[in-house]
């Protein structure tokens, strides 16, 4: 098994960025996520050497892993930041980001959130429907602002992919109808509280070939030709996150190429046109940034030998939903020596939630004691974010390691955090 960049073995432990993780649950307990700011900032970095000089915006999806010192991390490097919610536009401005590198996705903004955007003066809306259209005209009205919009279009094409998430077909949630595309622009250029500025599609993730990619884009180009033709020009194209990453043996795509493929691709699209105005590239990368930059850590509790062997460990899925919600693989690592009365054997490694859904791999030959530490791989995207409180289970501590120092950068939850706004009857 190949780990991941910035991990490696020193002798038997397993170190992240020159720490020992084995020394990260001596300190800061378990289960405990760790993420590297050198990978986040190396699969950031792959993005923007794809760009090079063209002009471009690399907005990070903020619900892969929205947590303030991920944020951090990445505003410095002069991201941008997707974003589908209040809440992430509250966490971005808190982390330092920058309002106006914010677009803001979703099919269900409400007006509060839309007028909190408007207030903070973010770049662009990504509207998803008719109905949007006219709820963000209204709110920019109420407010006396000019609302700057794309739209995201389905461009119906196959990312072949999980069906959760495939989001780009035409019987998706998401988006506006290709063919529906036109007429719409036509409505929200007629809105003179909408500023039309671009377009854009998201049409999954964990996408392995960049082929449904390129068609999206090509399709895209194809609609901003027919809208310059009507006089409506878009300054931006954004083609969406979903760049799929390795979690077991998948080859995923190479980023800075894949980068640099699209914008070539523009740039002789732009030469075959009268209009030479640069059309700025917008990509909205979440799980390509960070899933592989993070590790789950957890310990084993108990060893339960049967027809079936169980290493039961004290994450859940709670902690780490993947497995039971997309039946996702996650590599499982020990972080040093196996402990005194291991047993090698082919395990489940389920958590202590009372669910048979609650498991994080299945048949996996380990060497492991109680009170052994393991890793689980690829646990920076959509993990920490889709944790919960199921079984009255704090959620775990977050640490970020950067060179050699590591930094607390959430604390895990207590029972008072857990109890906080509930109260008992007054009678
Ligand atoms: C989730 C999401 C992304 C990020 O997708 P990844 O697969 O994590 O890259 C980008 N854009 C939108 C609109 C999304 O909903």
């Amino acid at each position: 098994m190949t780990l991941p960049a910035f991990f490696a073995r020193e002798g038997r432990e397993l170190m992240l960025e020159g720490v020992a993780l084995n020394e990260i649950v001596a300190r800061f307990g378990s289960p405990t996520y760790v993420y590297s700011r050198a990978a986040i900032t190396a699969a950031f970095a792959a993005y923007r050497d794809g760009l090079g000089n063209y002009p471009g915006l690399i907005c990070y999806a903020v619900k892969a892993n929205s947590n303030l010192a991920v944020l951090d991390c990445l505003a410095r490097l002069g991201a941008g930041f997707d974003i589908v919610s209040g809440g992430e536009l509250q966490r971005v401005l808190r982390a330092g980001g920058l309002a106006k590198r914010v677009i803001f996705s979703g099919v269900g903004k409400t007006d509060a959130e839309i007028e909190a955007a408007l207030g903070a003066n973010i770049r662009c809306f990504n509207i998803e429907s008719e109905a949007e259209i006219e709820k963000i005209a209204a709110a920019a009205r109420r407010l006396g602002v000019v609302a700057p919009v794309s739209l995201r279009i389905n461009p119906d094409v196959d990312p072949l992919t999980h069906p959760y998430i495939a989001t780009g077909m035409k019987e998706s949630k998401f988006g506006i109808a290709h063919a529906d595309a036109i007429a719409l622009y036509r409505k929200a250029k007629a809105f003179e509280e909408l500023e039309v500025v671009g377009i854009d599609c998201h049409i999954g993730s964990q996408m392995l070939d960049e082929e449904p990619l390129i068609e999206s884009l090509d399709r895209l180009l194809d609609l901003v030709d027919s809208l310059a033709a009507e006089g409506i020009a878009l300054s931006h194209i954004d083609l969406g996150g979903g760049l799929g990453v390795r979690y077991r043996d998948e080859q995923s795509v190479a980023i800075s190429e894949f980068v640099a493929t699209v914008t070539k691709r523009i740039a002789r699209w732009q030469a075959l046109r009268r209009d030479t105005s640069a059309i700025e590239l917008l990509l909205e990368p979440g799980r390509s940034i960070v899933a592989n930059a993070g590790v789950l850590l957890t310990q084993v509790e108990y060893l339960k030998c049967g027809s079936k062997n169980f290493a039961v460990v004290d994450a859940a899925m709670n902690d780490l939903l993947r497995p039971a919600l997309y039946d996702a693989w996650h590599d499982i690592v020990p972080l040093g020596a196996p402990g005194h009365g291991a047993q090698k054997r082919v395990w489940d490694v389920v958590g202590p939630v009372c669910e048979s859904g609650d498991w994080l791999a299945h048949d996996r030959e380990l060497e492991i004691a109680p009170g052994d530490a393991l890793g689980i791989l690829s646990a920076g995207a959509y993990a920490m974010v889709m944790a919960s409180n199921y079984n009255s289970r704090g959620r775990a501590a977050e640490v970020m390691v950067d060179g050699g120092n590591c930094y607390l950068v959430r604390a895990r939850e207590t029972i008072d955090d857990l109890l906080l706004g509930e109260a008992r009857l007054p009678m």
